[in-house]
């Protein structure tokens, strides 16, 4: 009822977002041919030139005060306000990122990535869903607001980050550096997953990461394997076996007492997960699981509650000779980098120290292991029952047609512990602009174009159903 309420009372925004469905797909498709993409095999001008077109558009959707913001030697952010008439009302922070993931192997992409390509109802293309699309919903939503009433229903802060796929290293000091243009009363992301094309969905879990190189080295030079393997160790099997002791025979996390931490799933949150239809064949289409291959983790764990609520570890990169070209050699050192995703609850510093004692004291043959800590990121939890969540849920309601889910994500969104942690427990909301065919960081990435327009759609009904909700909390100011 609330959510047909919502778009009956703004139908004439709703209509202004619908006239604006070319303005969208254009919109987008002009960031989509800006190669802004982030870490080592990027090209900062083309990140620039990401974050001057996403601040053009942030001109041209009404906003004011647009600026680059450069902290470091980060990729610039965009920084845009829009003032709404009441001088009182709260003020929401809209999130998104404009760098993208670099496209892979080019010519596996069924059209070229950085040229946005409509087939069959998506938009192809790098960026296409992560997140243009969540830059071009918040844009939608404000050009929405500013056609149809002259100005939002609240006060609105744009920030459109430069490096949030290398992990958003610079984030916190750009919060230091621009603590009061950033203060807000809540956040909106939209960088997530809906569950299914149409379904719209909230997301109410992240895990954190932790991640470390360990080294282990036996001799200053590698050696013939005939003339001195025997008494020499192969450091290569005993780095093998010291990353097989961090795991146990479902391939959980198997470092005593590392999962102590984790919060435990309250009633609601189990019943919410597994009332959440989880289609196994499905899961297996999405991720080329081979057929004999069983599912991984604590087999009394839900797959669901393993992918989200279980801590899991990953070997992201080994070094060591590669098989073409190798000899028959003792090589002096390997190394590898072990990255471990975290459950809501888990301290990334007890995490961290966890990992490394155990690393550093399970190294076999007398190997010295040498451990270097690195990322360290904490999950985050959203209380799906908070009155501004419920509220986003009737908005999303109302823009897709179709009731909101409350999901978990497996993923990581680094940020928001720092922000929340700066500003207070603000409430936090986490929409989707993907689905399962999305494909974000891989090859052919789309957006469904029926979602961007229905996330538009939910977007420019999220800003005054989150106002009233805040309103009605008498937030602190
Ligand atoms: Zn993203």
């Amino acid at each position: 009822m609330e959510a047909e309420h919502l778009a009956r009372e703004h139908a004439d925004v709703v209509a202004a977002v619908e006239a604006g469905a070319d303005w969208q797909q254009r919109a987008l498709t002009d960031l989509v041919a800006i190669p802004g993409v982030s870490g080592a095999d990027g090209d900062p001008a083309a990140l620039r030139r990401s974050a001057e077109a996403t601040a053009r558009l942030a001109r041209s959707a009404g906003m004011d005060a647009v600026e680059l913001l450069e902290v470091g030697d980060a990729p610039p952010a965009v920084l845009a306000t829009a003032r709404t008439t009441r001088p009182e009302a709260p003020t929401l922070l809209l999130y998104a990122h404009h760098d993208v993931q670099p496209p892979g192997d080019v010519d596996a992409w069924t059209s070229a990535p950085f040229t946005a390509t409509e087939r069959h109802d998506r938009l192809y293309g790098r960026g296409a869903a992560d997140d243009k699309a969540g830059v071009i919903t918040h844009l939608a939503a404000l050009e929405a607001w500013q056609r149809a009433r002259g100005a939002p229903p609240c006060h609105v802060t744009l920030l459109v980050e430069g490096e949030e796929e290398v992990g958003s290293p610079h984030f916190d000091a750009l919060l230091r550096a621009h603590a009061d243009r950033l203060a807000a009363d809540a956040v909106v992301v939209v960088d997530t997953l809906n569950w299914q094309v149409g379904q719209p969905t909230l997301t109410t879990s992240l895990r954190g990461l932790v991640d470390a190189t360990v080294e282990v080295a036996a001799t200053d030079h590698a050696l013939h394997s005939g003339l001195y393997g025997g008494p020499v160790p192969d450091v290569v099997s005993a780095l093998a076996q010291l990353l097989a002791s961090c795991v146990d025979g479902h391939g959980a996390v198997a470092i005593p007492g590392f999962g102590e931490d984790i919060a435990p799933l309250g009633a609601s949150e189990r019943a919410t997960l597994e009332a959440l239809p989880f289609d196994e064949a499905a899961f297996r289409a999405e991720t080329g699981l081979r057929p004999e291959v069983p599912l991984a983790g604590e087999p009394q764990a839900h797959p669901l509650e393993r992918l989200w609520r279980r801590p899991h570890l990953t070997v992201t990169g080994i070094d060591a000779p590669a098989v073409a070209g190798a000899a028959n050699a003792l090589q002096p050192r390997a190394r590898a980098r072990v990255s471990v995703r975290l459950a809501p609850g888990q301290s990334p510093e007890r995490a961290q120290r966890l990992l490394r004692d155990w690393l550093e004291a399970q190294a076999p043959l007398g190997l010295r292991a040498t451990v270097t800590l690195g990322a360290a990121a904490s999950p985050f939890v959203v209380d799906a029952d908070h009155p501004v969540v419920q509220a986003a849920a009737s908005a999303l309601e109302g823009g897709y047609g179709a009731p909101t889910t409350f999901a978990g994500v497996g993923g990581t969104i680094p940020f928001l512990e720092p922000l929340v942690a700066r500003q207070g427990p603000i409430p936090v909301l986490m929409a989707g602009i993907e689905d399962p065919d999305s494909r974000a960081h891989g090859i052919d990435e789309s957006v469904h174009l029926g979602d961007l327009r229905r996330a538009c759609r939910a977007q420019a009904l999220l800003l005054p159903a989150v106002t009233a909700a805040l309103d009605g909390e008498g937030r602190g100011s």
